[in-house]
């Protein structure tokens, strides 16, 4: 088979990583990829993945690259051209393509739209309101004395959530998106949630239409310094499996995350075939659905693919195909811990450029991964040109001695204003 991958970070590394050690893939593409991606070589074949310069949003060009190398496959990574149609237009034109169409994007696309639809199947959410206006925005907040999360409707680069603690901050943030327009059109409508406290997981469910699939559970750390302080950035690192859940727990939520999340699908004629990653809060009252995400998320896929041991093209073809109901997801029992490295100043601005050493070290090391994000090749020398720069990956048989390897390996890297948290899966333990 001949696949081609859409998108340029780690998530996107990791499944082309895995992907190629599939022995029914024969030539491998990614776009627009990144200096670690086109390193991977298929193992059946033994050929280069390629990667082409094209946009993961100009969807015509892929289109056209696609119907051109005859790709048999197409897998989609983030969010932002799954919400532009891309997996509909590739339907329109006969070709085949793994992740949700426009309409079933729109539990990340719009929290609107998510937060109406836990309302009215009984999805266990966080008690909300969607508003237009400002001030029934305002009345609403005061009515959680102000602790809440603000959050802007549409896709703000995972930008757009405010949390508030008192209401004097929740005023500022309606403000902000409301009428500042801080985040644009994505903030044209805001949903508020009251505040949830409990730890937070990430669950990811493969999904075909009529099947949802639960993985195990991770932990993602948002915010950039260590001890959760700091700005919310895309992710700086996950680890998986948690210990706040288990395997029984774990069933307990997916029956009563996804069984009227699959209810409500049938009922509105949303024909979802991708990941459904639902951001969860543990409370004392049971989990809650803080948020849908409809993709692999990032930095979670480096540490479930790394624990997944079926193969990532029979699972794919059977979420596009609607058969995932026979197949059976298999879970090493190792854990494993991804540690981001970033750029100096990440989540702000940062410089590009920096030449990034001991990788050839790193890779030798057993049961570990060095997933790549925002890198690029010059000359002979991989150098940053993202925020978040490297996923270094590790697994073994316990969390602590996969934590103690990712570290380990994070050391043998570095690239001048290299920063990373030093406390990823430390609430493990
Ligand atoms: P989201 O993009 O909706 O997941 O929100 C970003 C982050 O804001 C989450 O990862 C949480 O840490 C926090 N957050 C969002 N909604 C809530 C909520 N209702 N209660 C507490 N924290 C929240």
């Amino acid at each position: 088979m001949k696949i081609l991958v859409i998108g340029s970070g780690g998530r996107e590394h990791a499944l082309v990583w895995k992907l190629a050690q599939s022995p029914h893939v024969t030539q491998m593409w990614c776009a627009p990829g990144n200096a670690g991606i086109q390193q991977e070589i298929t193992e059946k074949t033994e050929k280069a993945v390629e990667c082409v310069n094209i946009s993961a949003e100009d969807l015509p060009k892929l289109l056209a690259f696609a119907q051109e190398k005859k790709i048999d496959l197409t897998v989609v990574g983030p969010d932002n051209p799954l919400a532009l149609g891309i997996v509909d237009l590739f339907q329109k034109n006969g070709q085949r393509i793994w992740g949700p169409n426009q309409k079933a994007a729109q539990f990340e696309a719009s929290k609107v739209f998510s937060q109406g639809f836990m309302e009215q199947y009984g999805i266990p959410t966080a008690r909300g309101g969607t508003f237009a206006d400002v001030a029934s925005a305002k009345i609403f907040a005061e009515s959680l004395d102000g602790k809440c999360a603000v959050k802007a409707d549409g896709l703000a680069l995972g930008k757009g959530v405010l949390v508030c603690a008192n209401m004097a901050e929740a005023n500022k943030a309606i403000d902000e998106i409301l009428v500042g327009k801080a985040f644009g059109a994505a903030g044209s409508k805001i949903v508020i949630q009251e505040f949830l406290e409990g730890p937070e997981i990430s669950l990811h469910a493969l999904c075909d239409g009529k099947t949802a699939k639960l993985f195990p559970t991770s932990q993602d750390h948002k915010r950039a310094l260590d001890g959760d302080k700091g700005l919310n950035t895309g992710g700086m690192g996950t680890y998986s499996p948690t210990p706040f859940l288990d395997q029984a727990q774990l069933v307990e939520a997916g029956r009563l995350i996804l069984g009227p999340w699959l209810k409500g699908c049938m009922s509105e004629d949303i024909d979802f075939r991708g990941i459904l990653y639902p951001g969860i809060i543990l409370t004392k009252n049971g989990p809650r659905v803080i948020e849908f995400n409809a993709r692999f998320g990032d930095p979670e896929t480096q540490v479930y693919l790394t624990r997944l041991e079926n193969d990532l093209v029979e699972l794919l073809s059977a979420s596009v195909d609607g058969t995932l109901g026979r197949m059976e997801l298999k879970w090493s029992p190792m854990a494993s811990v991804c540690v981001v490295m970033a750029s100096g100043g990440y989540p702000g601005s940062y410089a590009k450029g920096k030449a990034i050493s001991g990788l050839d070290e790193a890779a030798k090391l057993p049961n570990t991964k060095v997933f790549h994000a925002g890198t690029a090749q010059a000359g002979d020398q991989i150098v940053t040109s993202g925020g978040r720069v490297l996923g270094v990956t590790s697994w073994a048989k316990d969390l602590k001695s996969a934590q103690a390897a990712a570290y380990a390996a994070v050391e043998k890297i570095q690239f001048e204003g290299a920063q990373f948290r030093r406390d990823i899966a430390a609430k493990a333990f």
